[in-house]
């Protein structure tokens, strides 16, 4: 059955649909970024509540910013929005959901202005956001934004058609301040420490460069509040949809596949009011520093820590590297040895606890999550997850031999050829640089280290440099299963 509107009536009774009427759901949030992650967690979250009878006044309308974002629009426009979200449990057991939330889809590209009424419409009362990592345009060293960005520059000309993140949501926020309507939220939900802080930064930044006192208003009234997001959700592939297809009767252009784990923490913080998140599972916080800072240290780190030396060791998907003994054991030497000291308290959790089911949910074999994922965009990545590791252990006189042995698995993986002699394919902005760096490295060890845009002053500190060089010799000489077994020997 091709998905739609009119066919949601006579989809087989194991897949779950929407019980609440579309029609009446007003979207009156807009969510920049619909890509597996949003249809896999808050759209899913939103759809819960509408099923509870609850926030159908809180509906999203997805907007693409990107040109490739085209394809997107194609798969939800024939399907009116509804797409199949397929939780994947451990033991094989497939949970079927066809998600209703997402009520209409503008892509920017395509008609800007449109993008730009929606947000600046009395409707619109949170402007939410999954633009990777990289959307901020911030400096990953100092954290400024960068507004020599050619795009940035572009949509700052007078009368330019915006076509970033930063000119499409300012324009509507200058709308708004001049017909005398509140401001939206803005809410980030990218893997970032203090999401909403970096969001508020560029944000303000773009605007004091259109004009100082937008960039004073837009610091004063908007709210950016922080958040933790937590589910694995790997690209949809064609295997997925055959799946989806087979296994449920229902043709669909875009579904999503994730694992059964689910988190939100948000912090308390809107403008507007905000959907009743709480009742749909989500924890709504006064801070959520200790939670975040719990996730991407051991999640998020977790997953570089095993991605590049899984993927020169010539594994291919997340779990077959979390099942092999050595690297899972690594694993949990890197988080227990080095990223948790980093932590605070954690309100609530005991990380212990948390720790043993991440490795469980890496090794569910279902969810098929690739290394080539967790390995794109390091640039993004590694200075927000691993480095901040380093300098911390650092500065209290702690060791550092894993979170080195990271950094040196992500310089040999540059070199874009794996043990086995296969190419590896460097997917990074930074690409063409940091392959030429790594390809000199045979000469001079801390060439890569030396990237102070990416690590700040690491290849200052004499006992870093020494645990790098050491790492990166014997992955170099040795490979990365004979150097884990070594490392994780001499701690063991
Ligand atoms: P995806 O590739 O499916 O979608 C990415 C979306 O971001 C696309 O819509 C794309 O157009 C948009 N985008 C990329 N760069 C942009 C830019 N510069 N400006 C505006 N839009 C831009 O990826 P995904 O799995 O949905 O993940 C997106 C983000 O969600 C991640 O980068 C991460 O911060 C967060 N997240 C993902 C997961 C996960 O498991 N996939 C888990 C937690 C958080």
């Amino acid at each position: 059955t091709q998905l739609n509107a009119s066919t949601l009536g006579s989809l087989p009774s194991a897949v779950a649909v929407p019980r609440y009427d579309r029609r009446a759901v007003a979207p009156s949030i807009v969510h920049i970024g619909v890509g597996g992650f949003h249809r896999a967690h808050q759209a899913m979250y939103l759809d819960r509540l509408m099923n509870q009878g609850e926030a159908l006044d809180w509906g999203v309308c997805g907007v693409g910013v990107l040109p490739g974002d085209q394809r997107m629009k194609d798969a939800l426009d024939r399907q009116d929005g509804l797409y199949t979200l397929v939780v994947k449990h451990p033991d094989g057991t497939l949970e079927a959901r066809v998600i209703g939330s997402l009520v209409a889809y503008l892509l920017a590209p395509d008609d800007p202005e449109a993008v730009i009424v929606q947000m600046a419409a009395p409707v619109t009362r949170i402007v939410s956001l999954t633009i990777t990592e990289g959307g901020y345009n911030v400096h990953p060293v100092t954290g400024e934004f960068q507004a020599d960005e050619p795009a940035v520059q572009a949509d700052l000309a007078p009368g330019a058609a915006p076509s970033t993140v930063f000119g499409l949501v300012t324009e509507a926020l200058v709308r708004r301040r001049e017909r005398g309507l509140p401001p939206f939220t803005v809410m980030s939900c990218d893997n970032i420490r203090g999401n909403g802080d970096v969001a508020r930064g560029s944000f303000v930044a773009y605007a004091r460069l259109r004009d100082p006192g937008l960039g004073d208003w837009v610091e004063r009234e908007v709210r950016f509040p922080n958040s933790m997001v937590d589910r694995i959700t790997p690209a949809t592939t064609d295997a997925d949809r055959e799946l989806v297809a087979e296994a449920f009767g229902i043709e669909d252009a875009w579904p999503v596949v994730c694992e059964p784990f689910e988190q939100w923490v948000v912090e308390d913080d809107f403008g507007q009011g905000r959907p009743p998140l709480e009742d749909a599972g989500a924890q709504l916080v006064a801070d959520v520093e200790p939670y975040e800072l719990m996730k991407l240290r051991l999640l998020n780190g977790g997953h570089q820590a095993l991605c590049y030396l899984g993927r020169l060791a010539g594994y291919e998907y997340a779990h077959e590297v979390a099942q092999d003994p050595l690297f899972a054991q690594f694993l949990a030497q890197y988080m227990d040895l080095e990223a948790t000291p980093t932590l605070g308290a954690v309100p609530g959790v005991d990380v212990d606890d948390y720790k043993r089911a991440l490795i469980e949910r890496f090794a569910n074999q279902e969810v098929r999550d690739t290394l080539a994922r967790l390995c794109a965009e390091t640039s993004d990545r590694i200075p927000q997850w691993i480095v901040p590791v380093a300098r911390s252990r650092l500065a209290a006189g702690g060791d550092v031999a894993l979170c080195a042995l990271v950094l040196a698995s992500w310089a040999r993986y540059a070199e874009g050829v794996d043990e086995q002699g296969e190419p590896i394919e460097v997917v990074d902005r930074l690409r063409d640089r940091l392959m030429a760096v790594a390809a000199g490295q045979h000469a001079d060890p801390t060439a890569f280290l030396a990237q102070r845009d990416l690590f700040g002053d690491l290849v200052d500190d004499e006992r870093f440099v020494a645990a790098y060089t050491a790492a990166l010799a014997s992955l170099r000489e040795r490979g990365a299963r004979a150097t884990l077994e070594s490392w994780v020997g001499v701690l063991g």
